[in-house]
């Protein structure tokens, strides 16, 4: 039984719907997409997700301005240069890419960027209008793990869905989408962890979404027999890139499961581009 979900195809066929989009777009209106990335932390991560970013941008006709930002950046200088990108009307999008150095004020960039062009879908109001079902920018990451489970899922009534990780680019969004499928979601964490609960809450789950980067954290021999399984880690183990469930005693107990790498990645960063593609609609008025 072949039950790996195959995360590269997806991406290619949602990268193709897109495309032809943009296309569309492009004869019936004057429109150049364009997005700007900021990238403050040069370690091999973030450089491989601009990399990829980039290549997609490019593929899709997309202008991929990218700001490479030292340790020592003048916070005041960002905030106008923020201001600056807010008000320019031919930019669509803007992220901030991660992971980021502690001393980089998140948090204070943010709250400079104009909700309407935050692709990453993390501005405090994006995140609220997800809390109301008025999404219309959700953070990729979570819109990458739906689209997955909407192509193997048939009917999420009262299913036990166990989300592990919080964080507020996949664990929390998730919570609210699910909810609005009437999906019954347990969320758990690192206090999970601290009471011995973890594999209690895993052990029931009938869906599984974990994104903690904690390589190995959730034990293959924990997952229910048929359950669907969604691993969001990335995490590099010596040569290897692996995600956050033993994949290979996993395998054998899922009905589907996303293998590391190839599963929820390359779904993300075609989300990215779908999120601007919706930032562009909105600033040009196009319903359709
Ligand atoms: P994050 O902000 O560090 O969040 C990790 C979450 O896991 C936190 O809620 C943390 O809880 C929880 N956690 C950590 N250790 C735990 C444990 N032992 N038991 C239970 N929960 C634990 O990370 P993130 O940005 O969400 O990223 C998570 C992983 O996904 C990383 O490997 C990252 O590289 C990967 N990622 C993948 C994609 C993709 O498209 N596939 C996109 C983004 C990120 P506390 O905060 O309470 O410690």
């Amino acid at each position: 039984m072949n039950n790996i979900i195959d995360g590269k195809s997806m991406a290619l066929a949602l990268t193709e719907d897109l495309k032809r989009e943009l296309s569309l777009l492009r004869e019936s209106f004057d429109i150049c997409p364009k997005m700007a990335a900021f990238s403050f932390n040069h370690n091999s991560a973030s450089d491989i997700y601009i990399k990829v970013q980039s290549k997609l941008a490019e593929y899709l006709e997309i202008e991929y301005q990218l700001f490479k930002l030292g340790q020592g950046y003048d916070l005041d200088e960002l905030k106008q240069k923020f201001y600056d990108l807010n008000g320019d009307s031919s930019l669509d999008g803007v992220i901030i890419m991660r992971p980021l150095e502690e001393s980089v004020d998140y948090r204070s960039l943010l709250l400079n960027m104009d909700p309407a062009k935050d692709i990453e879908g993390v501005h405090p109001l994006n995140l609220g209008n997800l809390i109301s079902s008025e999404a219309a920018l959700i953070p990729p990451t979570a819109g990458a793990v739906i689209h997955i489970l909407d192509s193997c899922i048939e009917n999420y009534v009262g299913a036990e869905v166990v989300v592990v990780g919080h964080s507020y680019i996949a664990g929390k969004p998730l919570v609210m989408l699910l909810a609005d499928r009437l999906a019954t979601t347990t969320l758990c964490h690192i206090g999970t962890s601290k009471v011995d609960m973890l594999e209690d809450h895993v052990r029931r789950a009938d869906i599984l979404i974990v994104a903690t980067g904690r390589p190995g954290l959730i034990k293959g021999n924990w997952i229910k027999d048929g359950a669907t399984v969604i691993d969001v880690g990335i995490n590099k183990v010596g040569a290897d890139i692996v995600g956050d469930v033993e994949f290979e005693e996993a395998k054998k107990r899922a009905s589907h499961i996303t293998p590391v790498p190839a599963g929820v990645g390359p779904v993300t960063t075609v989300m990215l581009m779908k999120n601007l593609l919706l930032a562009l609609k909105k600033r040009c008025n196009i319903k359709k």
